[in-house]
């Protein structure tokens, strides 16, 4: 691995000429910081709009033959304030009604959205002094749509091993008929993800607005304490509360190589923040867990039937049921002669009659029932391993806050135990399991 560090800077980091400022300092106070990759401006506060959102508005109006001035023109001033505010000698306004009539004439969904990182991108490559390179040269996909990891990584390695310095705008690259095409909303982490591995950095940091990540939901626990390290793992086992945070995406092409990421905030530079590890070892159990979080509204189906192990088929049918239907299961624990199958409501929505008729034909159950307004919880901890009494403190924890625990899993790896409970004792729950560890 080299002396490089890939560094990724988000929306609210880059909201403004104030934050430019304070992104430049973090980028010049270390050298290893040579490869930086910016989202479009996000929001300055909590009445404001996302930049990318009014992109796609425009793009919008202008599909149905309306005048989108109006938007445009907010977007306009956005990026004209992040350049007088920063003293830049830079004809953006060209640059911005060039992009305008592309838009008018019927550019895509993805080239108007992209072009918020691409101007942003531009920005700080002149305020800061790296060189530019678009994203449409780096990272690529294929005919399909699906990203071409190979290709691209090729072309990140032959690319940047000349240039020293670059930024590189985020959530954007390019198909193999020249059109744009963007990663999922929040992508600019899967393009700093793509880029650390791609110059095998040693580090990917991820600049946000938070100071990484913290044991539990904040709106729910009151100062809960913040996360120093974590492992791929542990990250997905609490992906519920994770996803704000960092792209559920962005961790695979560096989780493949082992290269951590750190989460910082660019607000608070000199906070920990997070960091994402592949393993920590040895594993040892500090005395508590990583990290607590969870989800409401999940319905589960409960199925019984005698000797259910014993009818080869039953599993498969079930399945087909599930798949044929569309819907993903989020946790199946089993007895003997029953099996639940637990199922996000919005999954389920209006075809939870349906499904249920289909396993009554296919299954043959001696009953079904189902249960709405179920919550699951999540304590996460790689400790957990070969630890006695965790579990025996979590379901304390809830006997002594009242709350009834109606379902219990243990995945094998020992990293998490999930409980399912009501959803009206949801935030008790994870206070409770909190103030236990
Ligand atoms: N600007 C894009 C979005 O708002 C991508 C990103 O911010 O990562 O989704």
């Amino acid at each position: 691995m080299n002396d490089i560090v890939v560094a990724k800077f988000g929306g609210s980091s880059l909201a403004d000429s104030q934050q430019f400022i304070k992104v430049e300092r973090i980028i010049k106070s270390d050298p290893k910081r040579r490869y930086i990759i910016p989202s479009a401006p996000g929001k300055r506060n909590k009445k404001d709009h996302k930049v990318t959102d009014l992109l796609y508005m425009c793009q919008q109006l202008a599909a149905h033959d309306l005048n989108f001035d109006e938007v445009y023109n907010i977007v306009k001033s956005r990026y004209i304030e992040i350049c007088e505010g920063l003293n830049l000698d830079f004809n953006i306004i060209e640059i911005l009604d060039d992009i305008r009539e592309k838009i008018r004439l019927g550019a895509s969904k993805d080239y108007a959205a992209s072009r918020g990182e691409y101007l942003n991108g531009l920005i700080l490559s002149h305020y800061i002094g790296y060189e530019f390179i678009d994203a449409a040269e780096l990272i690529l996909f294929d005919k399909s749509g699906k990203f071409d990891a190979k290709n691209t990584y090729e072309k990140v390695q032959s690319k940047l091993a000349n240039v020293s310095q670059a930024v590189i705008p985020g959530f954007y690259g390019i198909m193999p008929n020249g059109e744009i095409k963007t990663f999922p909303r929040g992508g600019s982490d899967i393009t700093g993800s793509i880029i650390a591995r791609g110059v095998g950095a040693q580090l990917y940091e991820n600049w946000t607005d938070v100071s990484g990540f913290l044991m539990a939901d904040p709106r729910i626990v009151k100062n809960p304490r913040p996360i120093e390290k974590i492992t791929y793992k542990e990250l997905r086992e609490l992906s519920y509360m994770g996803a704000s945070v960092l792209h559920e995406e962005a961790i695979f092409p560096t989780k493949e190589v082992g290269i951590p990421i750190a989460i910082k905030n660019t607000n608070a530079p000199d906070d920990a923040g997070t960091m994402i590890l592949s393993d920590i070892s040895p594993v040892e159990y500090t005395g508590t867990i990583t990290g607590i979080a969870g989800k409401k509204d999940f319905t589960v189906i409960s199925i019984e039937k005698t000797f259910m192990g014993s009818d080869k088929s039953f599993f498969r049918k079930l399945m087909t049921i599930m798949e044929t239907n569309n819907i993903s299961v989020e946790h199946m624990p089993s007895s003997i002669d029953s099996i639940s199958l637990i199922v996000s409501a919005s999954e389920l929505n209006s075809k939870l009659d349906k499904v249920v008729e289909e396993i009554r034909i296919y299954c043959e159950p001696d009953s079904i029932i189902c249960y709405p307004n179920m919550a699951l919880v999540a304590v996460v901890g790689r400790g957990m391993i070969n630890t006695k009494g965790i579990a025996a403190k979590i379901f304390a924890a809830l006997a002594k806050d009242g709350v009834n625990i109606r379902m219990i899993t243990q995945g094998s790896s020992e990293l998490n135990i999930i409980v399912g409970i009501e959803n009206k004792d949801f935030e008790n729950a994870i206070k409770a399991i909190y103030e236990a560890f």
